[in-house]
């Protein structure tokens, strides 16, 4: 059998930003808003033009039957909510969010959250033989501990394809095609580092979104999720400033970023 060492490395895609979309938002049902208003005998207008903050708000107010005119902005409402700690309104406004150019160890951290919703690339059914990797700067950054990253990475991949290879032989007697490549990634992928590149589908309320911000947004989490964090927040705040309109990010000694709020887990 063809040795590891045998296969000519191709050529090593690095990546070192992760790359966040915004995707997924509500969008609100105004007559089916009217007619419950109208069969409650009550009226009632918001400023807000998103759908999160909007159901938001009718939920909220729900609780109290606080509709009618003269009341809070959008905005007022949601800092109160926020304030008060009555997270659980936050819960009806969600988003969804395309997240790429992160690694296996990146995924592993972010779904011990457990009320976001996921869909991640699976390796047992993607080819990973043209995967990106990965690098962390404090080792791209040292061109001698990049290359030992570099030689640790190429070696991994070489022994990818040998075993990609070698079980794809090994299961001739599978006569279905995508089920033997399938048992064969899924036990060539034992060989393939953290680094490995991976995108992930994620979809989480606000108050779950909140708190993974103020978790992972930390001085204390891991640089890789803290960008994404980070990422994320920033969008959130261009997409939603009434629900995370209280979070500022904090310059930390490196220069990368950190999040910060008073407000945490509501
Ligand atoms: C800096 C840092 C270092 C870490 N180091 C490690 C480590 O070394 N090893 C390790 O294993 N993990 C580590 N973690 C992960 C950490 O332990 C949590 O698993 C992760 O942050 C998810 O957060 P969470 O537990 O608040 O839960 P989430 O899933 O985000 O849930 C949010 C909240 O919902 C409630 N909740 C959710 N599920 C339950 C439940 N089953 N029962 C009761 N309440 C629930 C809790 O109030 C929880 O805080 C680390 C996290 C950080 C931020």
């Amino acid at each position: 059998m063809e040795t590891a060492n045998a296969v000519e490395p191709r050529v090593l895609k690095v990546v070192r930003e992760p790359q966040v979309y915004l995707v997924g938002k509500q969008v609100v049902d105004p007559q089916e808003i009217e007619r419950f208003l109208g069969d409650h005998g009550v009226t009632w207008s918001t400023d807000t033009e998103i759908g999160g903050e909007m159901l938001s708000e009718i939920a909220g107010r729900v609780c109290y039957m606080s509709y009618g005119k003269g009341r809070r902005t959008n905005k007022e409402f949601l800092e109160h909510i926020v304030e008060v700690g009555h997270g659980s309104v936050l819960e009806h406004a969600v988003w969804s969010f395309l997240i790429s150019g992160v690694s296996r160890s990146f995924t592993h951290e972010l779904i011990r959250h457990r009320h976001f919703s996921y869909s991640q690339l699976s390796q047992r059914y993607v080819d990973e033989s043209e995967s990106d990797f990965i690098e962390p700067d404090p080792i791209a950054d040292d061109p001698e501990l990049d290359a030992v990253w570099r030689e640790a990475v190429n070696a991994a991949r070489r022994a990818y394809d040998v075993l990609v290879a070698g079980l794809q032989k090994r299961f001739t007697g599978v006569e279905d095609k995508t089920l033997r490549r399938k048992l064969a990634r899924q036990a060539a992928r034992s060989v393939l580092p953290n680094a490995t590149e991976t995108k992930i589908f994620v979809t989480g309320n606000a108050r779950a979104l909140r708190h993974f911000i103020e978790l992972r947004g930390s001085e204390h989490a891991d640089v890789e999720i803290r960008a994404v964090a980070v990422a994320m927040l920033r969008l959130l705040q261009q997409e939603s400033p009434n629900v995370f309109g209280d979070y500022t990010l904090v310059p930390l000694p490196d220069g990368s970023l950190a999040t910060h709020t008073d407000h945490v887990k509501v």
